[in-house]
């Protein structure tokens, strides 16, 4: 039997797998929980509900699921000790119905170009936001809390740095933008659990690719004896 790294050659070389797949090549089925793929590709239906609580931080929008909330809070708490900068949560867990309202007023706003308004708002279950396991964040103090000023604060910096000790990793990075769909957001972090986040920050890539990562592991698993 052919090592894994030669059988993963001889498969590209086939055409079998390939290295560089669109979004949608990428199903969100199949994939454990914390790695829920949601953007603007694959949505998710109003149907999902997940399971989510207030979170003890100072800020608003608070809520978020169970285990993400958890290591929001150990996370705020670390970012303080640390830095001394106080955390504030902008926004965590939002429904379908919520997005939906968001959604219809800025169609509204830009006189019903959908164009325009998909440039700043996700349709109805395409928000990560449905999924109890992202949250915007703030630094307090720091005003425009959603712009590019909290990448250049102190918790901004901080957060780049560290949240994967916590599970969370930054979502859509500078020049992310044709892989994610989404454009450069500082303050969006994405709860996917301690293994994975430590994974996709030394190796420094969306969860888009990290998703075609892992299953071409699982695949090759399959190839050993
Ligand atoms: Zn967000």
């Amino acid at each position: 039997m052919a090592n894994p790294m030669q059988a993963l050659a001889s498969l590209l070389t086939a055409g079998v797998l390939m290295i560089s797949q669109p979004i949608s090549t990428v199903t969100p089925q199949n994939n454990p929980d914390d790695l829920l793929l949601v953007n603007r590709e694959w949505r998710i239906s109003g149907k999902y509900t997940p399971d989510v609580r207030l979170s003890n931080v100072p800020g608003q929008v608070r809520r978020l699921t169970h285990e993400a909330a958890d290591h929001l809070e150990a996370m705020f708490a670390a970012c303080k000790q640390e830095t001394g900068k106080q955390m504030l949560s902008v926004s965590g867990y939002r429904d379908y119905e919520k997005q939906t309202k968001l959604w219809n007023q800025k169609l509204r706003n830009v006189h019903g170009d959908e164009a325009q308004a998909d440039a700043y708002v996700a349709r109805p279950g395409a928000s990560e936001h449905q999924t109890g396991l992202s949250m915007d964040v703030g630094q307090n103090g720091v005003n425009d809390s959603l712009g590019e000023a909290f990448a250049d604060s102190v918790a901004g910096q901080w957060m780049r740095e560290n949240s994967w000790r916590f599970g969370f990793v930054l979502r859509y990075d500078k020049g992310w933008e044709e892989i994610t769909g989404y454009s450069y957001e500082p303050w969006h972090f994405r709860y996917v659990g301690d293994e994975h986040a430590a994974r996709i920050h030394e190796l420094n890539i969306p969860l888009e690719e990290y998703l075609l990562l892992i299953r071409r592991e699982r695949f090759l698993d399959t190839l050993t004896p």
